[in-house]
């Protein structure tokens, strides 16, 4: 049965001060919190110092990462490999998030391929779907989803879902403070769930699917109560231990 999962992107956010001052204050914060899977993804220059004060701690958070692409080495200047994020402990790799599909141009085959690609390499790929506001007023966010999703589907099949991660994340809700109302965000996740279960009811049952977009403390319990609600993707109050520390509490 899916449980819940409570991550943290951290994005563009950090330093080596800080990272330490969260992880500790995250660690002592989340004592005694059970049934709930809770990863933090800190900038990837930050996961040597995060996988030691992780494994110092004896800590139970996950560690993951914002990005990957799509070779384990060579002449790729500048690129992250899956086996480098394995070495240094990180095991949920966010991919598709849409900051990259729009400022990276990634499209839905390439985040598709790095789902693959994560899959083929033992990590759990955290896929972003979502859609902008402007698809989300003429009625196209179901379409919007399906088609992001299909692209894994259709080229892995259905299975490929198994052990991964979706965050349905509405691009307008994204760092806004202007969050889906849980009833909206529960309609969307269900109507996801549907889709992959016209392929797999198996698959549709067992997938966690996070809702992410300006979760706060003061918003997450809604969305947990929810039955296809199964999560969060956090940005912004992912910086602050306690912040954070409640959302999982919720969840
Ligand atoms: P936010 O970001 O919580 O700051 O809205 C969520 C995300 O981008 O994953």
């Amino acid at each position: 049965m899916r449980h819940p999962v409570v991550m943290g992107n951290w994005k563009l956010n950090g330093s080596k001060e800080m990272v330490s001052g969260l992880i500790k204050g995250l660690d002592a914060a989340l004592n005694g919190v059970e049934g709930v899977d809770v990863a933090i993804a800190p900038p990837v220059m930050f996961l040597d110092l995060a996988q030691q004060l992780l494994s110092k701690a004896d800590s139970k958070i996950i560690l993951g990462a914002q990005n990957v692409d799509l070779h384990n080495s060579g002449a790729f200047t500048g690129d992250i490999s899956p086996e480098m994020l394995k070495e240094f402990g990180a095991s949920h790799i966010i991919i598709g998030h849409s900051e990259r599909r729009e400022y990276h141009h990634e499209s839905d085959a390439f985040v598709a391929e790095k789902f693959a690609f994560l899959k083929e390499n033992g990590l759990t790929p955290v896929l972003c779907i979502g859609e902008s506001e402007a698809q989300n007023e003429a009625g196209e966010t179901v379409a919007v989803c399906a088609r992001q999703l299909d692209a894994v589907i259709n080229t892995q099949g259905v299975e490929a879902l198994n052990g991964a991660i979706i965050a349905y994340e509405p691009i307008w809700a994204i760092g806004t403070g202007k969050a889906a109302t849980a009833d909206d965000a529960q309609r969307i996740h269900a109507a996801i769930r549907a889709h992959i279960a016209a392929k797999s009811e198996d698959v549709a049952k067992n997938v966690v699917i996070q809702y992410g977009g300006s979760v706060k403390p003061e918003n997450a319990a809604a969305y947990f109560a929810q039955p296809d609600i199964d999560g969060a993707l956090v940005g912004g109050a992912a910086l602050d231990a306690e912040s954070f520390a409640a959302i999982a509490k919720a969840a």
